[in-house]
C-alpha cells in the first residue's frame, strides 16, 4: 500500500513533469510552426514583388516582426563610393547615408559574412552615431547578418534594439539569417529587372529618335525631290541630244532616291499600324510579269536564268483580291532581294500554287543563302547579314520588313528557308480574299 502511494505520489510528479514538457514542446512547436507560416508568407510576398523600394520596406517590416526589434535597416553595397548604403527603410534615414567597410559593424558583418551581435553600440568604437543623428532614433544593440547570394555579399541587414530585455536569442539569429538570404535573392532580383527595364527604356527611347529622325528626315526630303524629279524631266524633253545622258543619270539617281524614301514611308507605317487598304482583284501571274519586266534590265545584265512555274492546283483563272500597289511591293521586293543576292548566270525560280483559300507565292534563288542564325533577323529594320563596312550589296535592310508588315495586312504570312552558299526560298502564303477574314 504505502510502496502503492510512494510508486503513486512519485507517478503523479512524473506525470506532472511530462504533462509540462509536453505542453512546454506543443507551444514551441506552435510557436515555430507559426514562425515557418510566417516565413513562407514573407517568401511569398518576397516574390511577389519586383520594385525594389516597396520590397525593401516589406523586408524591413518581416525583420521587425519575425525577431521582435525596433527596426531593422538595409544597407546594400554601392561599388561607387565603396561604401555600404542605407536604403530607405522603416526608420527614416538620409538615402545618402554611406558607411565604411573599414571600422564599421555593417563593414565588419559584411566582411566577415557572419551574422554578429552587438549588445550595446555605446561601448563599441565601431559604431557610427551618425546614422541616430540623421534618422532620430536611438540605437543599443544591433544583430548584423550578411545579404548574400551564392558566394556573392551584396550588404546587411541590421535589426536593431530588441524589445525583450532577455536580448537577442539563438531563434532571433535563425530567424534573421532565413530572412536575410531570402531577401538577397529577392533585391537582387529586383536590381537586375530594374537594370533590364532601364535598358529596354533607353532601346525604346533609341527607337523612337530613330523613327522620328526617318519619319521628319523622309518627309523634309519628299518635297525638294519632288522638284528635282520635275525640272529634270521637263528639261530632258527640252534639251538637245548631248544633254539627255546626263539627265537620264540624274532622273535615274533621283527616282532611286524616291525608292528609298518611300521605303522609309512605308516602314512608318507598318510600324505604326496604319496600313491603309484598298482592294480590287487581279491576277497575281500578270502582276509578276510587270514586276520582272521592271527588272529586266538588271536580269540580263547579270545573265540570270529566270523561270515562272505554276503548280497544280493554280491557273490563270485564279485571282486574289487584295491591294495590287501593297502586293506589287511584296513581289518586287523579294525578286529584287533574288537578284541582288544570286551571282551572274544564277538561277531564280518564281512559283504560284493554290491551297485551299491561299495562295502561295515562292521566290526562290541559288545566290549566297543565309546563315541560319541569321534567318530570323532578317526581317528587322536596318537589319542587313553583311556588316556595313564589309557588305558587297547596296540597301538600306528596309526591303523585308516591309514586305512582312504588308503580308501581315493581307492576313498572310511569310517564311524563308536558306542554305548558306546555296541558295534562299522565299514563301508568301496569301489568303485569297484576305479582305473576308476577321
Ligand atoms: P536590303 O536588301 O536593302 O539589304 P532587305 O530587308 O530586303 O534589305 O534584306 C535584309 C537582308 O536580308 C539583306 O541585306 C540580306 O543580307 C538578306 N537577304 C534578303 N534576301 C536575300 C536573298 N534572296 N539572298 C540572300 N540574302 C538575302
Amino acid at each position: 500500500m504505502l510502496r502503492y502511494l510512494d510508486n503513486s505520489d512519485q507517478g503523479d510528479g512524473n506525470d506532472f513533469d511530462l504533462e509540462k514538457t509536453y505542453k512546454e514542446k506543443i507551444a514551441n512547436l506552435e510557436t515555430r510552426i507559426a514562425y515557418l507560416e510566417r516565413i513562407a508568407k514573407v517568401s511569398q510576398i518576397l516574390n511577389s514583388t519586383l520594385e525594389l523600394a516597396p520590397l525593401l520596406k516589406i523586408i524591413s517590416q518581416a525583420g521587425i516582426e519575425l525577431t521582435q526589434t525596433e527596426g531593422c535597416s538595409i544597407l546594400l553595397y554601392d561599388e561607387t563610393s565603396g561604401q555600404l548604403k542605407f536604403m530607405p527603410s522603416t526608420f527614416s534615414t538620409d538615402e545618402n547615408v554611406g558607411i565604411p567597410i573599414e571600422n564599421s559593424i555593417a563593414g565588419l558583418v559584411f566582411q566577415k559574412v557572419k551574422p554578429i551581435l552587438i549588445r550595446d553600440v555605446k561601448e563599441d568604437p565601431r559604431w557610427n552615431n551618425r546614422v541616430d543623428q540623421v534618422s532620430d532614433f536611438e540605437t543599443h544593440s544591433i544583430l548584423g547578418v550578411p545579404l548574400k547570394i551564392k558566394y556573392e555579399v551584396i550588404g546587411v541587414m541590421e535589426l536593431v534594439n530588441k524589445t525583450d530585455e532577455n536580448g537577442f536569442s539563438d531563434d532571433d539569429f535563425q530567424r534573421a539569417t532565413t530572412l536575410a538570404a531570402q531577401a538577397a535573392v529577392a533585391i537582387e532580383n529586383a536590381r537586375l529587372w530594374k537594370d533590364v527595364q532601364q535598358a529596354y527604356d533607353e532601346l525604346a527611347e533609341l527607337d523612337r529618335l530613330k523613327s522620328d529622325f526617318v519619319s521628319i528626315a523622309s518627309h523634309e526630303l519628299r518635297t525638294p525631290l519632288a522638284v528635282i524629279l520635275g525640272y529634270a524631266s521637263f528639261l530632258r524633253d527640252e534639251v538637245s541630244e548631248e544633254g539627255t545622258e546626263q539627265l537620264e543619270m540624274v532622273l535615274s539617281s533621283a527616282i532611286k532616291l524616291r525608292n528609298l524614301i518611300d521605303d522609309m514611308v512605308n516602314l512608318r507605317h507598318v510600324k505604326n499600324d496604319d496600313i491603309q487598304l484598298e482592294f480590287s482583284i487581279f491576277s497575281m501571274r500578270d502582276l509578276i510579269k510587270e514586276v520582272l519586266l521592271e527588272f529586266q534590265t538588271l536580269i540580263e545584265a547579270k545573265s540570270l536564268r529566270v523561270k515562272v512555274q505554276l503548280y497544280e492546283g493554280y491557273d490563270d483563272l485564279v485571282n486574289i483580291e487584295a491591294d495590287r500597289q501593297k502586293i506589287y511591293l511584296i513581289v518586287a521586293n523579294l525578286i529584287s532581294n533574288a537578284i541582288k543576292f544570286t551571282d551572274e548566270n544564277g538561277f531564280v525560280l518564281i512559283s504560284l500554287g493554290r491551297h485551299g483559300e491561299e495562295i502561295h507565292l515562292q521566290v526562290a534563288d541559288t545566290g549566297i543563302g543565309i546563315p541560319k542564325e541569321r534567318t530570323r533577323k532578317i526581317f528587322e529594320a536596318f537589319y542587313q547579314v553583311e556588316r556595313v563596312l564589309t557588305r558587297r550589296f547596296g540597301g538600306m535592310g528596309l526591303g523585308l520588313p516591309i514586305v512582312k508588315g504588308m503580308v501581315e495586312v493581307h492576313k498572310g504570312k511569310i517564311t524563308v528557308d536558306s542554305i548558306e552558299g546555296r541558295g534562299s526560298q522565299f514563301t508568301v502564303m496569301l489568303p485569297l480574299s484576305p479582305g473576308l477574314i476577321y
